[in-house]
């Protein structure tokens, strides 16, 4: 068994957290002491005994005190094949379905062959980790892209002690809020996510069981329910001449889908490496109206949230996620608990914290426009650790004229960049009055990758004249403390920020994935979420000191 793919990546996470005394990894090397049994692991990590003796290639369930062993506690571990082993031997005593162990091995045949390496899962339970000596709560959470805080929601636990062979949650078992639908009671809500009536009725601090239509309810104890985002309801069949799917078509039967689409599915599940990418399927025409209806219904159905704050009311904001189209921006991979290439492409992950932030902004009363859309998805929530957003040159810019002649993709060039200041002057122009006469902005939404700058958020500014380029810095002086600690602000020659209709334009770098640390946190949906709700509060300070 080699597990030092594993130990590197963990070597990587240590040094990005200055992290000293943590192990979040899949199995546990352990040192056995005088009173061990075989047995006595195997029941305390829940492990097979006969796996535990696989292994470490044992002759027998004897060990003695001092020998190193390894327990494959979490995660995916592989056995070599043994004379006599079959699929469906190995299925019932590691308590995997031959289904599943066909699929992680890529087998497309019955038989095994005596020495193959055959990956086998770990019996803990989906989306849940089995705590090893020397975890930490902050390691775990960091591990799975998740904030302590939201660790603890989900294990319903107050303060940081953990236990070694502990079962914890580390994925969301259910959305935080949910919105009640019409003929919806606090039963059926109660049931369908598994839980008591009172429950719902103290963490929410109802007086009885009477709910309303449109009210959010908390779903976790401690929650503000003001500050609950309902993820949106457009629907598939709100779209009329979306392409039919069915969902046996999708060619990954045993993986739901990782968020929404609308009109089409990216053929891979996760992005496979740096270098692949899929192609529009429609010409930009087709998509740019495409796109349009999707952003439409999502503008309409944010409305129909309960406003935040009336805060934003006058401000025009321009939203402008970076790259899109042919320019994919960064690529990097890192890798996830099992030592997997996980490859993270810039551009999907900065349109999905733009439209977070578009409707975290129109909820505070902002009127909002985008320079790039996607005919694709808006907010997407990764469903697996392991899954990322395929690199798909399907979005477009956001003007008829342009698209209407045959248009070109989103492209890197200066016309490209040009492009974006042109639509962003047209959203404006054509925005009434009413709308903007307080103010508006122009925030371009990227990760970047770049080795020369500290991990913490860049809110970076510039501006073809003193007088652009001082706004611009005003602006991002005002974003900058509340982008998490480490930020920072500085003037980089960026040509989109260069003659900018906007009353101040920044360039907000949400995460430096140069940073391994950075780079797998942002492809945690709640990650993203935080991201675009800290840029959002950075907006609101700047619109209250004007
Ligand atoms: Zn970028």
């Amino acid at each position: 068994m080699s597990f030092l793919n594993r130990i590197n990546y963990h070597a990587l996470l240590l040094s990005a957290l200055f992290l000293t005394a943590s192990s979040v990894t899949g199995a546990l090397n352990y040192t056995v002491a005088p009173t061990d049994t075989l047995y006595g692991l195997s029941r305390l990590y829940e492990v097979p005994l006969n796996w535990i003796i696989r292994a470490n290639n044992l002759e027998s369930e004897i060990i003695r005190p001092g020998q190193n062993i390894e327990i494959p506690v979490n995660g995916i571990h592989s056995l070599e094949v043994r004379p006599g082993d079959t699929l469906s031997a190995l299925s019932m005593e590691f308590n995997v379905s031959q289904e599943e162990l066909r699929r992680i091995n890529n087998l497309d045949t019955e038989s095994l062959k005596i020495g193959q390496q055959l990956k086998v899962p770990s019996p803990v339970p989906a989306g849940t980790y089995r705590v090893l000596p020397g975890d930490t709560l902050l390691a775990i959470a960091f591990h799975f892209g998740l904030t302590v805080d939201k660790l603890r929601m989900y294990n319903n636990m107050n303060g940081d002690v953990i236990h070694p062979a502990q079962l914890l949650i580390v994925k969301a078992p259910r959305p935080e809020g949910h919105e009640v639908g019409s003929g919806e009671s606090l039963w059926t809500i109660a049931q369908r996510y598994g839980l008591a009536m009172s429950d719902l009725i103290d963490w929410n601090a109802l007086a009885g069981n009477v709910i309303h239509p449109g009210e959010i309810l908390a779903l976790y104890p401690g929650l503000d329910r003001s500050g609950i985002l309902p993820e949106p309801r457009i629907t598939l069949a709100a779209l009329p001449d979306r392409r039919p799917l069915k969902p046996e078509n999708i060619p990954r039967p045993d993986i739901p889908r990782n968020g929404e689409y609308y009109f089409s599915y990216p053929v891979k599940k996760d992005q496979p490496n740096d270098s692949y990418w899929e192609s529009p399927d429609a010409p930009a025409a087709v998509d740019y109206r495409r796109s349009r209806q999707v952003l439409e219904l999502f503008q309409t159905e944010t409305r129909t949230l309960p406003a935040l704050s009336t805060a934003l009311k006058g401000w025009h904001i321009v939203i402008d996620p970076g790259h899109g189209g042919l320019d994919p921006g960064a690529i990097v991979t890192v890798a996830d608990g099992n030592g997997n290439p996980v490859v993270i492409t810039e551009d999907e992950y900065a349109y999905d914290i733009s439209m977070r932030l578009h409707s975290t902004l129109i909820r505070h009363g902002a009127s909002v426009s985008m320079t790039i859309l996607s005919p694709d998805h808006h907010i997407r929530n990764g469903v697996d650790a392991r899954q990322t957003f395929v690199h798909r040159k399907n979005e477009v810019y956001n003007g008829a004229s342009h698209n209407e002649n045959a248009g070109w993709r989103p492209v890197g060039t200066i016309e490209g960049l040009d492009l974006r200041k042109i639509i962003a002057e047209s959203e404006i122009r054509s925005t009434p009055s009413s709308q903007k006469h307080k103010g508006t902005l122009f925030i371009s939404i990227h990760a970047d990758n770049t080795p020369d700058l500290p991990a913490g958020t860049a809110v970076l500014f510039d501006g073809e004249t003193d007088s652009e380029a001082n706004r611009s810095r005003d602006l991002a002086s005002a974003l900058a403390p509340y982008l998490g600690s480490g930020s920072f602000i500085r003037r980089q020659p960026l040509r989109v920020l260069k003659n900018n209709p906007a009353d101040a334009a920044v360039l907000v770098e949400a995460r430096n994935i140069n940073y391994a640390s950075n780079a797998w946190a942002l492809r945690s949906s709640e990650l993203r979420e935080q991201d675009a709700l800290m840029i959002a509060n950075g907006i609101l300070a700047w619109a209250k000191s004007r």
